[in-house]
């Protein structure tokens, strides 16, 4: 198996080599140069196999040049009901990714996939962990080393930080504004005190993080001499680990692989859609695959009219589900490279149309970039927003008809799904986090507090550990220089 850019670079890399790395040398993302299929016979085979066993399944088709015998010993490392031990009330943490019937009536089944049961209470942490144990294996055959430096407003840093905490030649140095995260998200990264671990808080907003980081990324003889890495989330094996969760969810919610299901996901950078795009590919029988954004609906409006318009800093609304408050999807790119025959060379230009005029218009009116949005329905697209009362309200309901709370990302799932439902064919919602993690919209709409997983109860009293710095790369990479 080796893999392609999206904007044609001709270098045909194999796993292991863009595992480490993040955007292809042209600016492309990477893609599989074909998609490894499955057969009816083959998942039925899967059916009854325990997560990291099916983990092992699906990614030794990607991973093609890591040893098999390697490979399962990290996915059997990886996904333990002990790292996915932050269930509810009965669900079983060694189903990893639990699913549980919200309704079943005439209007069709509900169901719920609970992925944020690992160390953050966050789906990231499904990717994250393996991350974590591929970079240490990987790093190790190499006798190389690694420095993650990220940005991060929440989640991506700290299921970073949980997944790299304490591996070997490895350390994460992680930017995040001053005081502009929850404390709860604060209290979860700064009480690490794991000596690979690097907090610096920034004074400034998260742009100003973001751009330290690209400017170090961009000195490419500081980035090679201090061994600069990423872990966003255009990373490929990111999005390979997250095309697992979709097998399992189908394989729970249906008895035989003549059945179909759809999947609602709450939406922001692309990634974790593009792997249930992916799953789907590969012979997964998905009907619909349905984007649910919050106000940040850059994806539904290109999902309702073939325009894709990324937004300026001023019109990317703070939001009560902050994880999906983008102003352009990094993994959309992806999807288009398929839904325009793998075409590069067109690619290449729509995305520099996005740098230069702010987007593109695939809609086939007179003067757009093309009519491919006719196709979009054949991969099984759709899509819906949802906004701060439809979270309160989608809180509300789902507490009174199915007794559970959920978090303010995941109400936007369930909203969408419920406007997306056939009946016959199950609608799973993929539980992006905990309600824990945003307890401060769950007492709006509850007038009472998240439940919190055993462990977390004291989280903002532990002790912190970060420094805090002037928005100003300088100084950052001093301080790199001077803990490596
Ligand atoms: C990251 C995140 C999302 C968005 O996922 P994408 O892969 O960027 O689409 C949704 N919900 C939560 C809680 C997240 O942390």
């Amino acid at each position: 198996m080796h893999y392609v850019s999206t904007r044609g670079h001709a270098a045909a890399p194999s796993f292991s080599e863009i595992l480490l790395g993040g955007l292809a040398p042209d600016g492309g993302l990477y893609l599989p140069a074909v998609y490894p299929q499955v057969t009816l016979e083959e998942l039925d085979g899967w059916r009854a196999l325990p997560y990291a066993d099916l983990a092992y399944q699906v990614l030794k088709k990607f991973a093609t040049d890591i040893p098999d015998a390697d490979l399962k010993a990290l996915t059997a490392r990886t996904y333990t009901a002990d790292v996915y031990r932050n269930t509810r009330a009965g669900e079983d943490a060694a189903a990893i990714t639990p699913l549980r019937v919200l309704e079943q009536n005439a209007r069709g089944t509900l169901l719920l996939q609970s992925l944020s049961n690992g160390p953050t209470l966050a789906f990231k942490d499904m990717a994250m962990q393996l991350l974590g144990n591929l970079f240490e294996y990987t790093l190790a055959r190499e006798g190389a080393e690694l420095n993650i430096l990220g940005a991060t407003s929440g989640d991506t840093g700290s299921a970073a930080e949980y997944a790299m905490r304490g591996k070997r030649g490895i350390r994460v140095f992680m930017l995040s504004p001053h005081r502009k995260m929850s404390k709860f998200q604060t209290a979860q990264m700064f009480s690490l005190q794991d000596p690979n671990i690097f907090n610096i808080a920034i004074e400034g907003v998260f742009d100003d993080c973001q751009d330290i980081v690209k400017a170090v990324s961009n000195d490419l003889e500081y980035k090679a001499a201090q061994k600069i890495g990423t872990v966003n989330s255009i990373n490929w094996a990111r999005v390979v680990a997250q095309v697992v969760y979709y097998f399992r969810g189908y394989l729970s919610a249906t008895s035989d692989s003549t059945q179909k299901v759809s999947f609602a996901v709450p939406s922001g950078n692309f990634g974790n859609i593009c792997a249930g795009h992916i799953a789907r590919m590969m012979g997964l029988p998905i009907d619909k695959l349905v984007v649910a954004t919050n106000e940040n609906d850059v994806l539904d409006e290109f999902f309702h009219s073939g325009v894709y318009r990324v937004r300026k800093s001023a019109e990317t609304y703070h939001t009560s589900s902050p994880s999906m408050d983008i102003s352009k999807a990094s993994n959309f790119e992806r999807f288009i490279f398929d839904l325009l025959g793998r075409d590069s060379r067109r690619v290449r230009a729509l995305f520099d149309k996005v740098e230069t005029a702010g987007g593109f218009d695939l809609s086939g009116r007179p003067g757009s970039d093309g009519d491919e949005f006719a196709r979009v329905v054949k991969y099984g697209f759709a899509s819906g927003k949802s906004t701060h009362q439809d979270r309160l309200a989608t809180i509300r309901a789902v507490r009174k008809e199915y007794g559970i709370t959920i978090d303010t990302h995941t109400a936007d799932g369930v909203k969408v799904a419920r406007e997306n439902m056939t009946p016959g064919v199950p609608m799973i919602v993929l539980e992006t986090a905990l309600a824990a993690k945003f307890n401060e919209t769950i007492l709006e709409a509850l007038g009472a507090d998240a439940e919190r997983p055993a462990g977390f109860e004291a989280l903002e009293a532990l002790p912190q550990r970060f420094e805090v710095m002037a928005a100003d790369a300088d100084q950052v990479k001093a301080f790199i220089v001077a803990h490596v």
